[in-house]
């Protein structure tokens, strides 16, 4: 079978992850990212063999630093099946009808609203009403990381309602002009947060409330998560569950995890790269059950969260496979991801 064609607008914190995923997928060949600036990002591509394309403003500015462009946007979307958009939040939407024209699949980030696509989309949660869609949005690192426990959760029993509180990273680590630097500031003040909802656009039916605070760190997130279900299940059926489960690390505090630090740390023991940890990281410990109240803490790296997730909608959207499963093994071992207690 021929190999999907794919195409990313938007070489940044998700658009150079997501292009690499592409490149190491079987069924899929990366014909190119496209970049507006011709900076550091540009060398590095160039330098990987993967073809920079340009928006045509900045072919110019590309020739005078004398970095070779393979061509336009409008040029890569003659050539691709997929394009996968990874521009910054908003941009996408701009975007769209470019995409349209060129009569290719469309794959948005989580800073789009969730009307730029037909379906939001997290594979444990909806793969099925994502099959051969158009438009996919694939949700935020928060939302992504929250659908993951739900929709787990909800395998061995109903989750009825979820309340949680996000602390956010301040930035991400190459961001110079975010913070804070020294406070602790409530996102918003006025409470409930947007994640909920954004959880909604996936899981309608859930009774959800979230509240989120900003700290000054860039490493990753932690949720501390409450979830009533609607029959009583024991913590080591909830621990059997996560263990098992795809993109899901247990950490054991007890075992000297006792916080993101420790997990990027960890992270770099293993050689991944760029400290990446697309799995959602549970604390072993954090898992509390008493009666259908079930409570955990969980670690997220919002850098790379999502890339797995993208790959998924890419074949989702191709019709590529027909369930869940087989793109999360195809995914999953092609992008070395664990699952289970670390280690
Ligand atoms: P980023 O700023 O790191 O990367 C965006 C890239 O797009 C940059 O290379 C930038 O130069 C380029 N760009 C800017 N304007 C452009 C334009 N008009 N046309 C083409 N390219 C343009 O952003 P990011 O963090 O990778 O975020 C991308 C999307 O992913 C956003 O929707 C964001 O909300 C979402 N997202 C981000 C994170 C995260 O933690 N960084 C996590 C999950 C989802």
């Amino acid at each position: 079978m021929a190999k999907i064609r794919v195409g990313v607008n938007g070489f940044g914190t998700i658009g150079k992850r997501v292009a690499e995923a592409v490149r190491l997928q079987p069924d899929m060949e990366l014909v190119g990212v496209v970049k507006t600036k011709p900076d550091y990002g540009a060398v590095y591509a160039i330098k990987h063999d993967i073809p920079v394309y340009t928006i045509k403003d900045s072919l110019e500015k590309f020739k005078e630093k004398g970095l070779e462009v393979a061509g336009t946007l409008e040029e890569l979307l003659k050539q691709v099946d997929v394009i996968v958009d990874a521009t910054p939040g908003g941009v996408g939407a701009t975007y769209k009808p470019l995409y349209e024209k060129a009569g290719v699949k469309m794959i948005f980030q989580g800073g789009e609203e969730a009307n730029v696509a037909e379906v939001s989309f997290n594979t444990f949660c909806n793969f099925n009403e994502a099959l051969g869609r158009k438009s996919i949005r694939v949700v935020s690192c928060n939302t992504t990381a929250l659908l993951r426990g739900i929709c787990t959760l909800n395998k061995i029993s109903r989750v009825e309602s979820v309340r949680a509180t996000i602390v956010r990273r301040g930035a991400d680590p190459k961001e110079t002009k975010r913070g804070p630097i020294n406070a602790i500031v409530p996102n918003p003040a006025k409470m409930p947060s947007h994640h909920g909802p954004d959880v909604n656009t996936v899981l309608p039916w859930l009774d959800i409330v979230t509240s989120a605070v900003v700290v000054p760190t860039t490493l990753m997130h932690v949720h501390i998560v409450y979830a009533r279900v609607k029959d009583n299940i024991t913590r080591d059926e909830i621990i059997e569950t996560f263990e098992r489960t795809p993109r899901i690390l247990l950490a054991s505090s007890e075992l000297g995890l006792k916080s993101t630090a420790d997990i990027v740390e960890y992270a770099r023991d293993l050689g991944r790269k760029r400290y990446d940890i697309p799995e959602l990281v549970i604390w072993l410990e954090s898992i509390t059950v008493k009666n259908n109240e079930v409570m955990w803490m969980q670690a997220v790296h919002q850098e790379s969260i999502v890339v797995p997730e993208n790959i998924d909608a890419i074949r989702a959207a191709m019709k590529a496979v027909k369930t869940a499963e087989e793109t999360i093994e195809i995914t999953d071992k092609t992008l070395g991801l664990l699952h289970g207690r670390i280690p």
